[in-house]
């Protein structure tokens, strides 16, 4: 039997690896300037901290868990988010209390049951950013500059950010009525909208299917009561004081229960693809929901998949080297331990930053074979340590494409 990687998830290596790497790298020293620790939690919990905390009449709830049951019959449940795993970490960690206002970042594997497309996995990576104890609209405008800004530190810096308000426990109960009784006489909705209209009406406003039938559907910032007015208003004001270009968007829902007031998608300008690079919102009631202190709360995720192919289409690669790499050869099988030693010796004394590889030497092939070796793997220089001139403390270096050898001394300390 051939064995494929599971439906929906892809090995991540070469060029994709290393993108991935660099953004994920770059990332941490973009959350460092802003005050963010790492935080790692488990890639499964239990199953009802994402029912309770994402909400029951959501995508992912309904159909994208990965739930199962452990020996002891546990219901437990592959993370398909980081936020509600966060919040419990916090939460069961007293964080609440000895540090409200904690700023906390996360990188790592998700799992959603979606059908797989492009841009679209069964398993994906997410970096997420949560902001904790600060109400402040500061707070919103400081994350979503932050996800614009590791986006930038790979290159990607055409891209659109849509922001909505949902308004708070007090104006959003009425919105819902009213988009549910508008709803309610639209004709031939599709199935998902059926299914949402009662339990999470918000969800049909931007639905891909259905869009050109709402067109005149009532929009939150028509019902938003005078706080979360005033307070969008100030979100906005921030954001243009530093020059960060948004567009209100009066359809942007989010899937997940949890967000109140401000959402915001980034969305990247150059592809064709309208699926979002990052996104997130403000979530207020989820740490007291989930039976911590009543904890403000904002955040977002970016899909690094998403992230790393944007950041090469801006051309991150483009001026890419890969590393020099230096092949050790043995003309003489006699010299294999001392060729060994050097080239661990090598390695170790190679700087951090340095970019070279060192490859050998290999036992059982002899000097042509080795060579045609060095070429294969492309090697700008060959190292071979020879019985004669090895005696006298010296090494042949064979430049691998001008094929000229020069004699080195080195020192066999
Ligand atoms: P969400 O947690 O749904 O708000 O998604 C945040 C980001 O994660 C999105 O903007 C995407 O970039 C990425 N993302 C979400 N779902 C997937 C998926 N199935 N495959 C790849 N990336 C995803």
């Amino acid at each position: 039997m051939n064995y494929k990687a599971p439906r929906g998830t892809h090995d991540i290596f070469g060029i994709n690896a290393l993108g991935m790497s660099l953004l994920e790298q770059k990332s941490k020293e973009i959350f460092k300037k802003y005050g963010f620790e790492e935080i790692r939690t488990p890639i499964f919990e239990d199953a009802s901290l994402f029912m309770r905390s994402i909400g029951h009449a959501t995508d992912i709830a309904e159909k994208e868990m990965y739930v199962f049951e452990d020996r002891k019959g546990r219901k437990l449940a592959l993370r398909p988010e980081g936020t509600a795993s966060l919040a419990r970490a916090f939460i069961e960690h007293r964080m609440d209390i000895s540090n409200p206002a904690g700023k906390f970042f996360y990188s790592g594997e998700m799992f959603r049951y979606e059908r797989p497309q492009a841009g679209r996995y069964r398993q994906f990576h997410q970096i997420g950013a949560e902001y904790y104890g600060n109400s402040s609209p500061a707070a919103d405008a400081e994350v979503i500059v932050l996800a614009q800004d590791l986006l930038a530190a790979v290159g990607i810096d055409k891209i659109n950010v849509y922001i909505n308000s949902l308004g708070c426990e007090r104006c959003r109960p009425f919105f819902r009525k009213t988009l549910i009784k508008y709803f309610s006489s639209a004709q031939d909705l599709c199935n998902d909208c059926v299914r949402r209209l009662e339990n999470n009406p918000l969800r049909l406003l931007d639905c891909k299917i259905d869009a050109d039938k709402f067109i005149e559907a009532p929009q939150m910032a028509d019902y938003l009561c005078d706080d979360c007015k005033e307070n969008f208003n100030l979100v906005k004001s921030l954001l243009k004081s530093v020059d960060c270009v948004y567009t209100v968007d009066g359809k942007l829902a989010r899937g997940l229960d949890y967000y109140t007031r401000t959402v915001f998608e980034i969305r990247s300008d150059s592809t064709s693809s309208q699926d979002a690079l990052a996104a997130g919102g403000r979530y207020d009631n989820l740490v007291k929901e989930l039976g911590g202190y009543n904890t403000p709360a904002v955040g977002f995720a970016l899909g690094s998949e998403r992230a790393t192919l944007a950041a090469q289409s801006a051309g991150l690669f483009n001026n890419f080297k890969e590393p020099e790499k230096i092949f050790i050869a043995i003309a003489d099988q006699e010299l294999f331990n001392e060729a060994f030693a050097f080239a661990v010796k090598t390695r170790n004394g190679l700087s951090f930053n340095k970019d070279i590889s060192v490859f050998g030497p290999i036992n059982g092939k002899n000097l042509t074979n080795q060579l045609k070796f060095a070429d294969k793997i492309q090697a700008s220089k060959t190292i071979v340590f020879a019985k004669t001139e090895f005696e006298n403390g010296k090494v042949l270096i064979k430049n691998m494409k001008d094929k000229t050898q020069t004699e080195v001394a080195i020192s066999k300390s």
